[in-house]
C-alpha cells in the first residue's frame, strides 16, 4: 500500500555554491554548473569542507541497523551496503545519549537536536503522535519552533519529501505541513509547507520504488531535492524474531531486503542524467537492538547505542574513516556510552540532517547542536535562485 501525498508541483531551478567552510556561502549561477566539469574525477568528500555540493541528498535510515552487520563476512552478502560504505562512514557513531527508540532518534535526526537538555527537542513518544490540535507538533511540544532539515532545504528552494514505512512519521508532516511549518523568510516565498511529498509504503522495495521515481522525475526537471527515506523491515524483524545476525535469520533477510532496494535507487542514480555524480546519500540508523531481547530500549547497552553513519559521494570513491574529517569529535571504544554533555561528542544520528545540508552547500539546521556547539536561530536561508531559469526548462 503507498499513501502519497503530494503538494507543490515545481520549484525554481537552483544551484548552490558552497565557497568556504561551514557559512556555506551561497551564490545563484545563471545558466551552467560548474561543477559539470570538475565532477569528472574522483568525488571529494564534502565532510572535507568540499567546493561542489550535490543537487541530490538522500537521507537514508534504515530502521534498527546493527552496525556489525556492515562488516564481514555479512556485508559480503550486501553489495548496496558495501557500495554505500565506499566513502566517509564510521560504524563508532551513537545514537542519542539519552534514548534509543524510533521517534526520538528519528526526530534528532531530522532537526539536528539532542533529546533531552535545554536545546533538547523534547518529544519522547514513539507512536503515531496526536493530532495537531491535540499538541502533535515538535513546536507545540517545545513550546518554540523547532526547525528541521526540511525548513533550511525547502526556504533554499529545493522539493522535499518524506517516504516512510512506519505511519508514526506523520509526526514531521504535522508539524511541518502548511499550517505549522514557519513562513519562509527571505524571498522567493516557498511556503510554510517544509515538506512537498509525504509517502507512508509498507513494502521496502515499494519505498524504493518511489524514491528512485521521485529522483528521476526532479532530474528531468532539474529540480534539486532533499529526501528522507525510512526502511522499516530490519525493526520489524528484530521486534518478532530478535536482532540476531546469522546468515539464515529473519534479521537478515530483512537486511538483504533493504539492500536490494538500495540497489533499485543506486541504479537509477547511476542511470539518470542528472543524478549520476550529482547525488549523495547519508545513510544512519535510530538504534541497533537486542538488548533487552527483541527490543533496543537499554540505552546503556552497546547493541542498541552503537550505530553506523556513512557519507556516500557517488561513483566508487575511497572508503574513509569518517572521524578524519570531524576534528572535534572523538571515537569512542566499541562498548562506550557517551553521555549528551561530554566533550568531546561522537558522530551521532543527530549529525545527519547537517551532513545533509554540507552536502547541498546550505547552512547547518538553526537551534540544531553540532557536537556541543548550537547553530543559532535567526539566521534566515538564503534562497539559492532568485527565481525558475526559463533557458533551463528541459524540452518536451
Ligand atoms: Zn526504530
Amino acid at each position: 500500500m503507498v499513501l502519497a501525498m503530494q503538494r507543490s508541483q515545481s520549484r525554481p531551478y537552483f544551484i548552490a555554491l558552497a565557497l568556504a567552510g561551514m557559512a556555506a556561502s551561497l551564490a545563484s549561477l545563471g545558466g551552467c554548473d560548474p561543477s559539470d566539469e570538475t565532477r569528472a574525477g574522483q568525488p571529494i568528500p564534502a565532510t572535507a569542507r568540499g567546493e561542489r555540493p550535490f543537487r541530490h541528498v538522500l537521507i537514508i535510515s534504515v530502521d534498527g541497523l546493527r552496525p556489525d552487520a556492515l562488516e564481514p563476512p555479512f556485508l559480503a552478502s550486501l553489495p548496496s551496503f558495501a557500495r554505500l560504505l565506499r566513502g566517509p562512514h564510521t560504524l563508532d557513531a551513537r545514537t542519542d545519549a539519552d534514548i534509543t527508540v524510533t521517534l526520538p532518534n528519528h526526530t534528532g535526526m531530522l532537526t539536528g537536536r539532542p533529546f533531552d537538555g535545554p536545546n533538547g527537542h523534547g518529544w519522547k513518544l514513539n507512536d503515531d503522535p496526536p493530532g495537531r490540535a491535540q499538541g502533535g507538533t515538535l513546536h507545540a511540544m517545545k513550546g518554540a519552533y523547532v526547525s528541521s532539515v526540511f525548513d533550511v532545504a525547502h526556504d533554499a528552494g529545493l522539493s522535499t519529501s518524506i517516504t516512510a514505512g512506519k505511519t508514526k512519521f506523520w509526526l514531521f508532516e504535522q508539524s511541518y505541513g502548511p499550517s505549522h511549518g514557519a513562513p519562509d523568510p527571505l524571498p522567493p516565498d516557498h511556503g510554510r509547507a517544509k515538506i512537498d511529498f509525504f509517502t507512508y509504503a509498507r513494502e521496502t522495495e515499494g519505498i524504493a520504488r518511489v524514491v528512485a521515481d521521485r529522483l528521476r522525475d526532479a532530474a528531468a526537471r532539474r529540480i534539486g531535492t532533499l529526501d528522507f527515506v525510512h526502511f522499516a523491515a530490519p525493526d520489524a524483524a528484530g521486534h518478532a524474531h530478535d536482532w540476531i545476525l546469522a546468515p539464515d535469520s529473519r534479521y537478515f533477510s530483512a537486511l538483504l531486503e533493504v539492500d536490494a532496494a538500495l540497489g533499485t535507487m543506486l541504479a537509477a542514480i547511476d542511470t539518470t542524467p542528472g543524478l549520476a555524480m550529482r547525488t549523495a546519500i547519508v545513510l544512519t540508523t535510530d538504534h541497533g537492538g537486542g538488548a533487552p531481547a527483541k527490543t533496543h530500549t537499554d540505552v546503556m547497552s552497546p547493541l542498541n547505542f552503537r550505530i553506523p553513519l556513512l557519507v556516500w559521494e557517488g561513483g566508487d570513491g575511497e572508503s574513509r574513516d569518517l572521524y578524519e574529517f570531524h576534528q572535534d569529535r572523538a571515537r569512542p571504544t566499541r562498548e562506550t556510552r557517551v553521555a549528551r554533555d561530554a566533550n568531546p561528542q561522537p558522530l551521532r544520528n543527530t549529525d545527519a540532517g547537517n551532513l545533509a545540508l554540507e552536502l547541498l552547500g546550505l547552512p547547518a539546521i538553526p537551534g540544531s547542536t553540532r557536537g556541543l556547539t548550537v547553530v543559532p536561530i535567526g539566521t534566515p536561508v538564503p534562497a539559492v535562485s532568485a527565481s525558475p531559469d526559463k533557458s533551463l526548462v528541459p524540452a518536451p
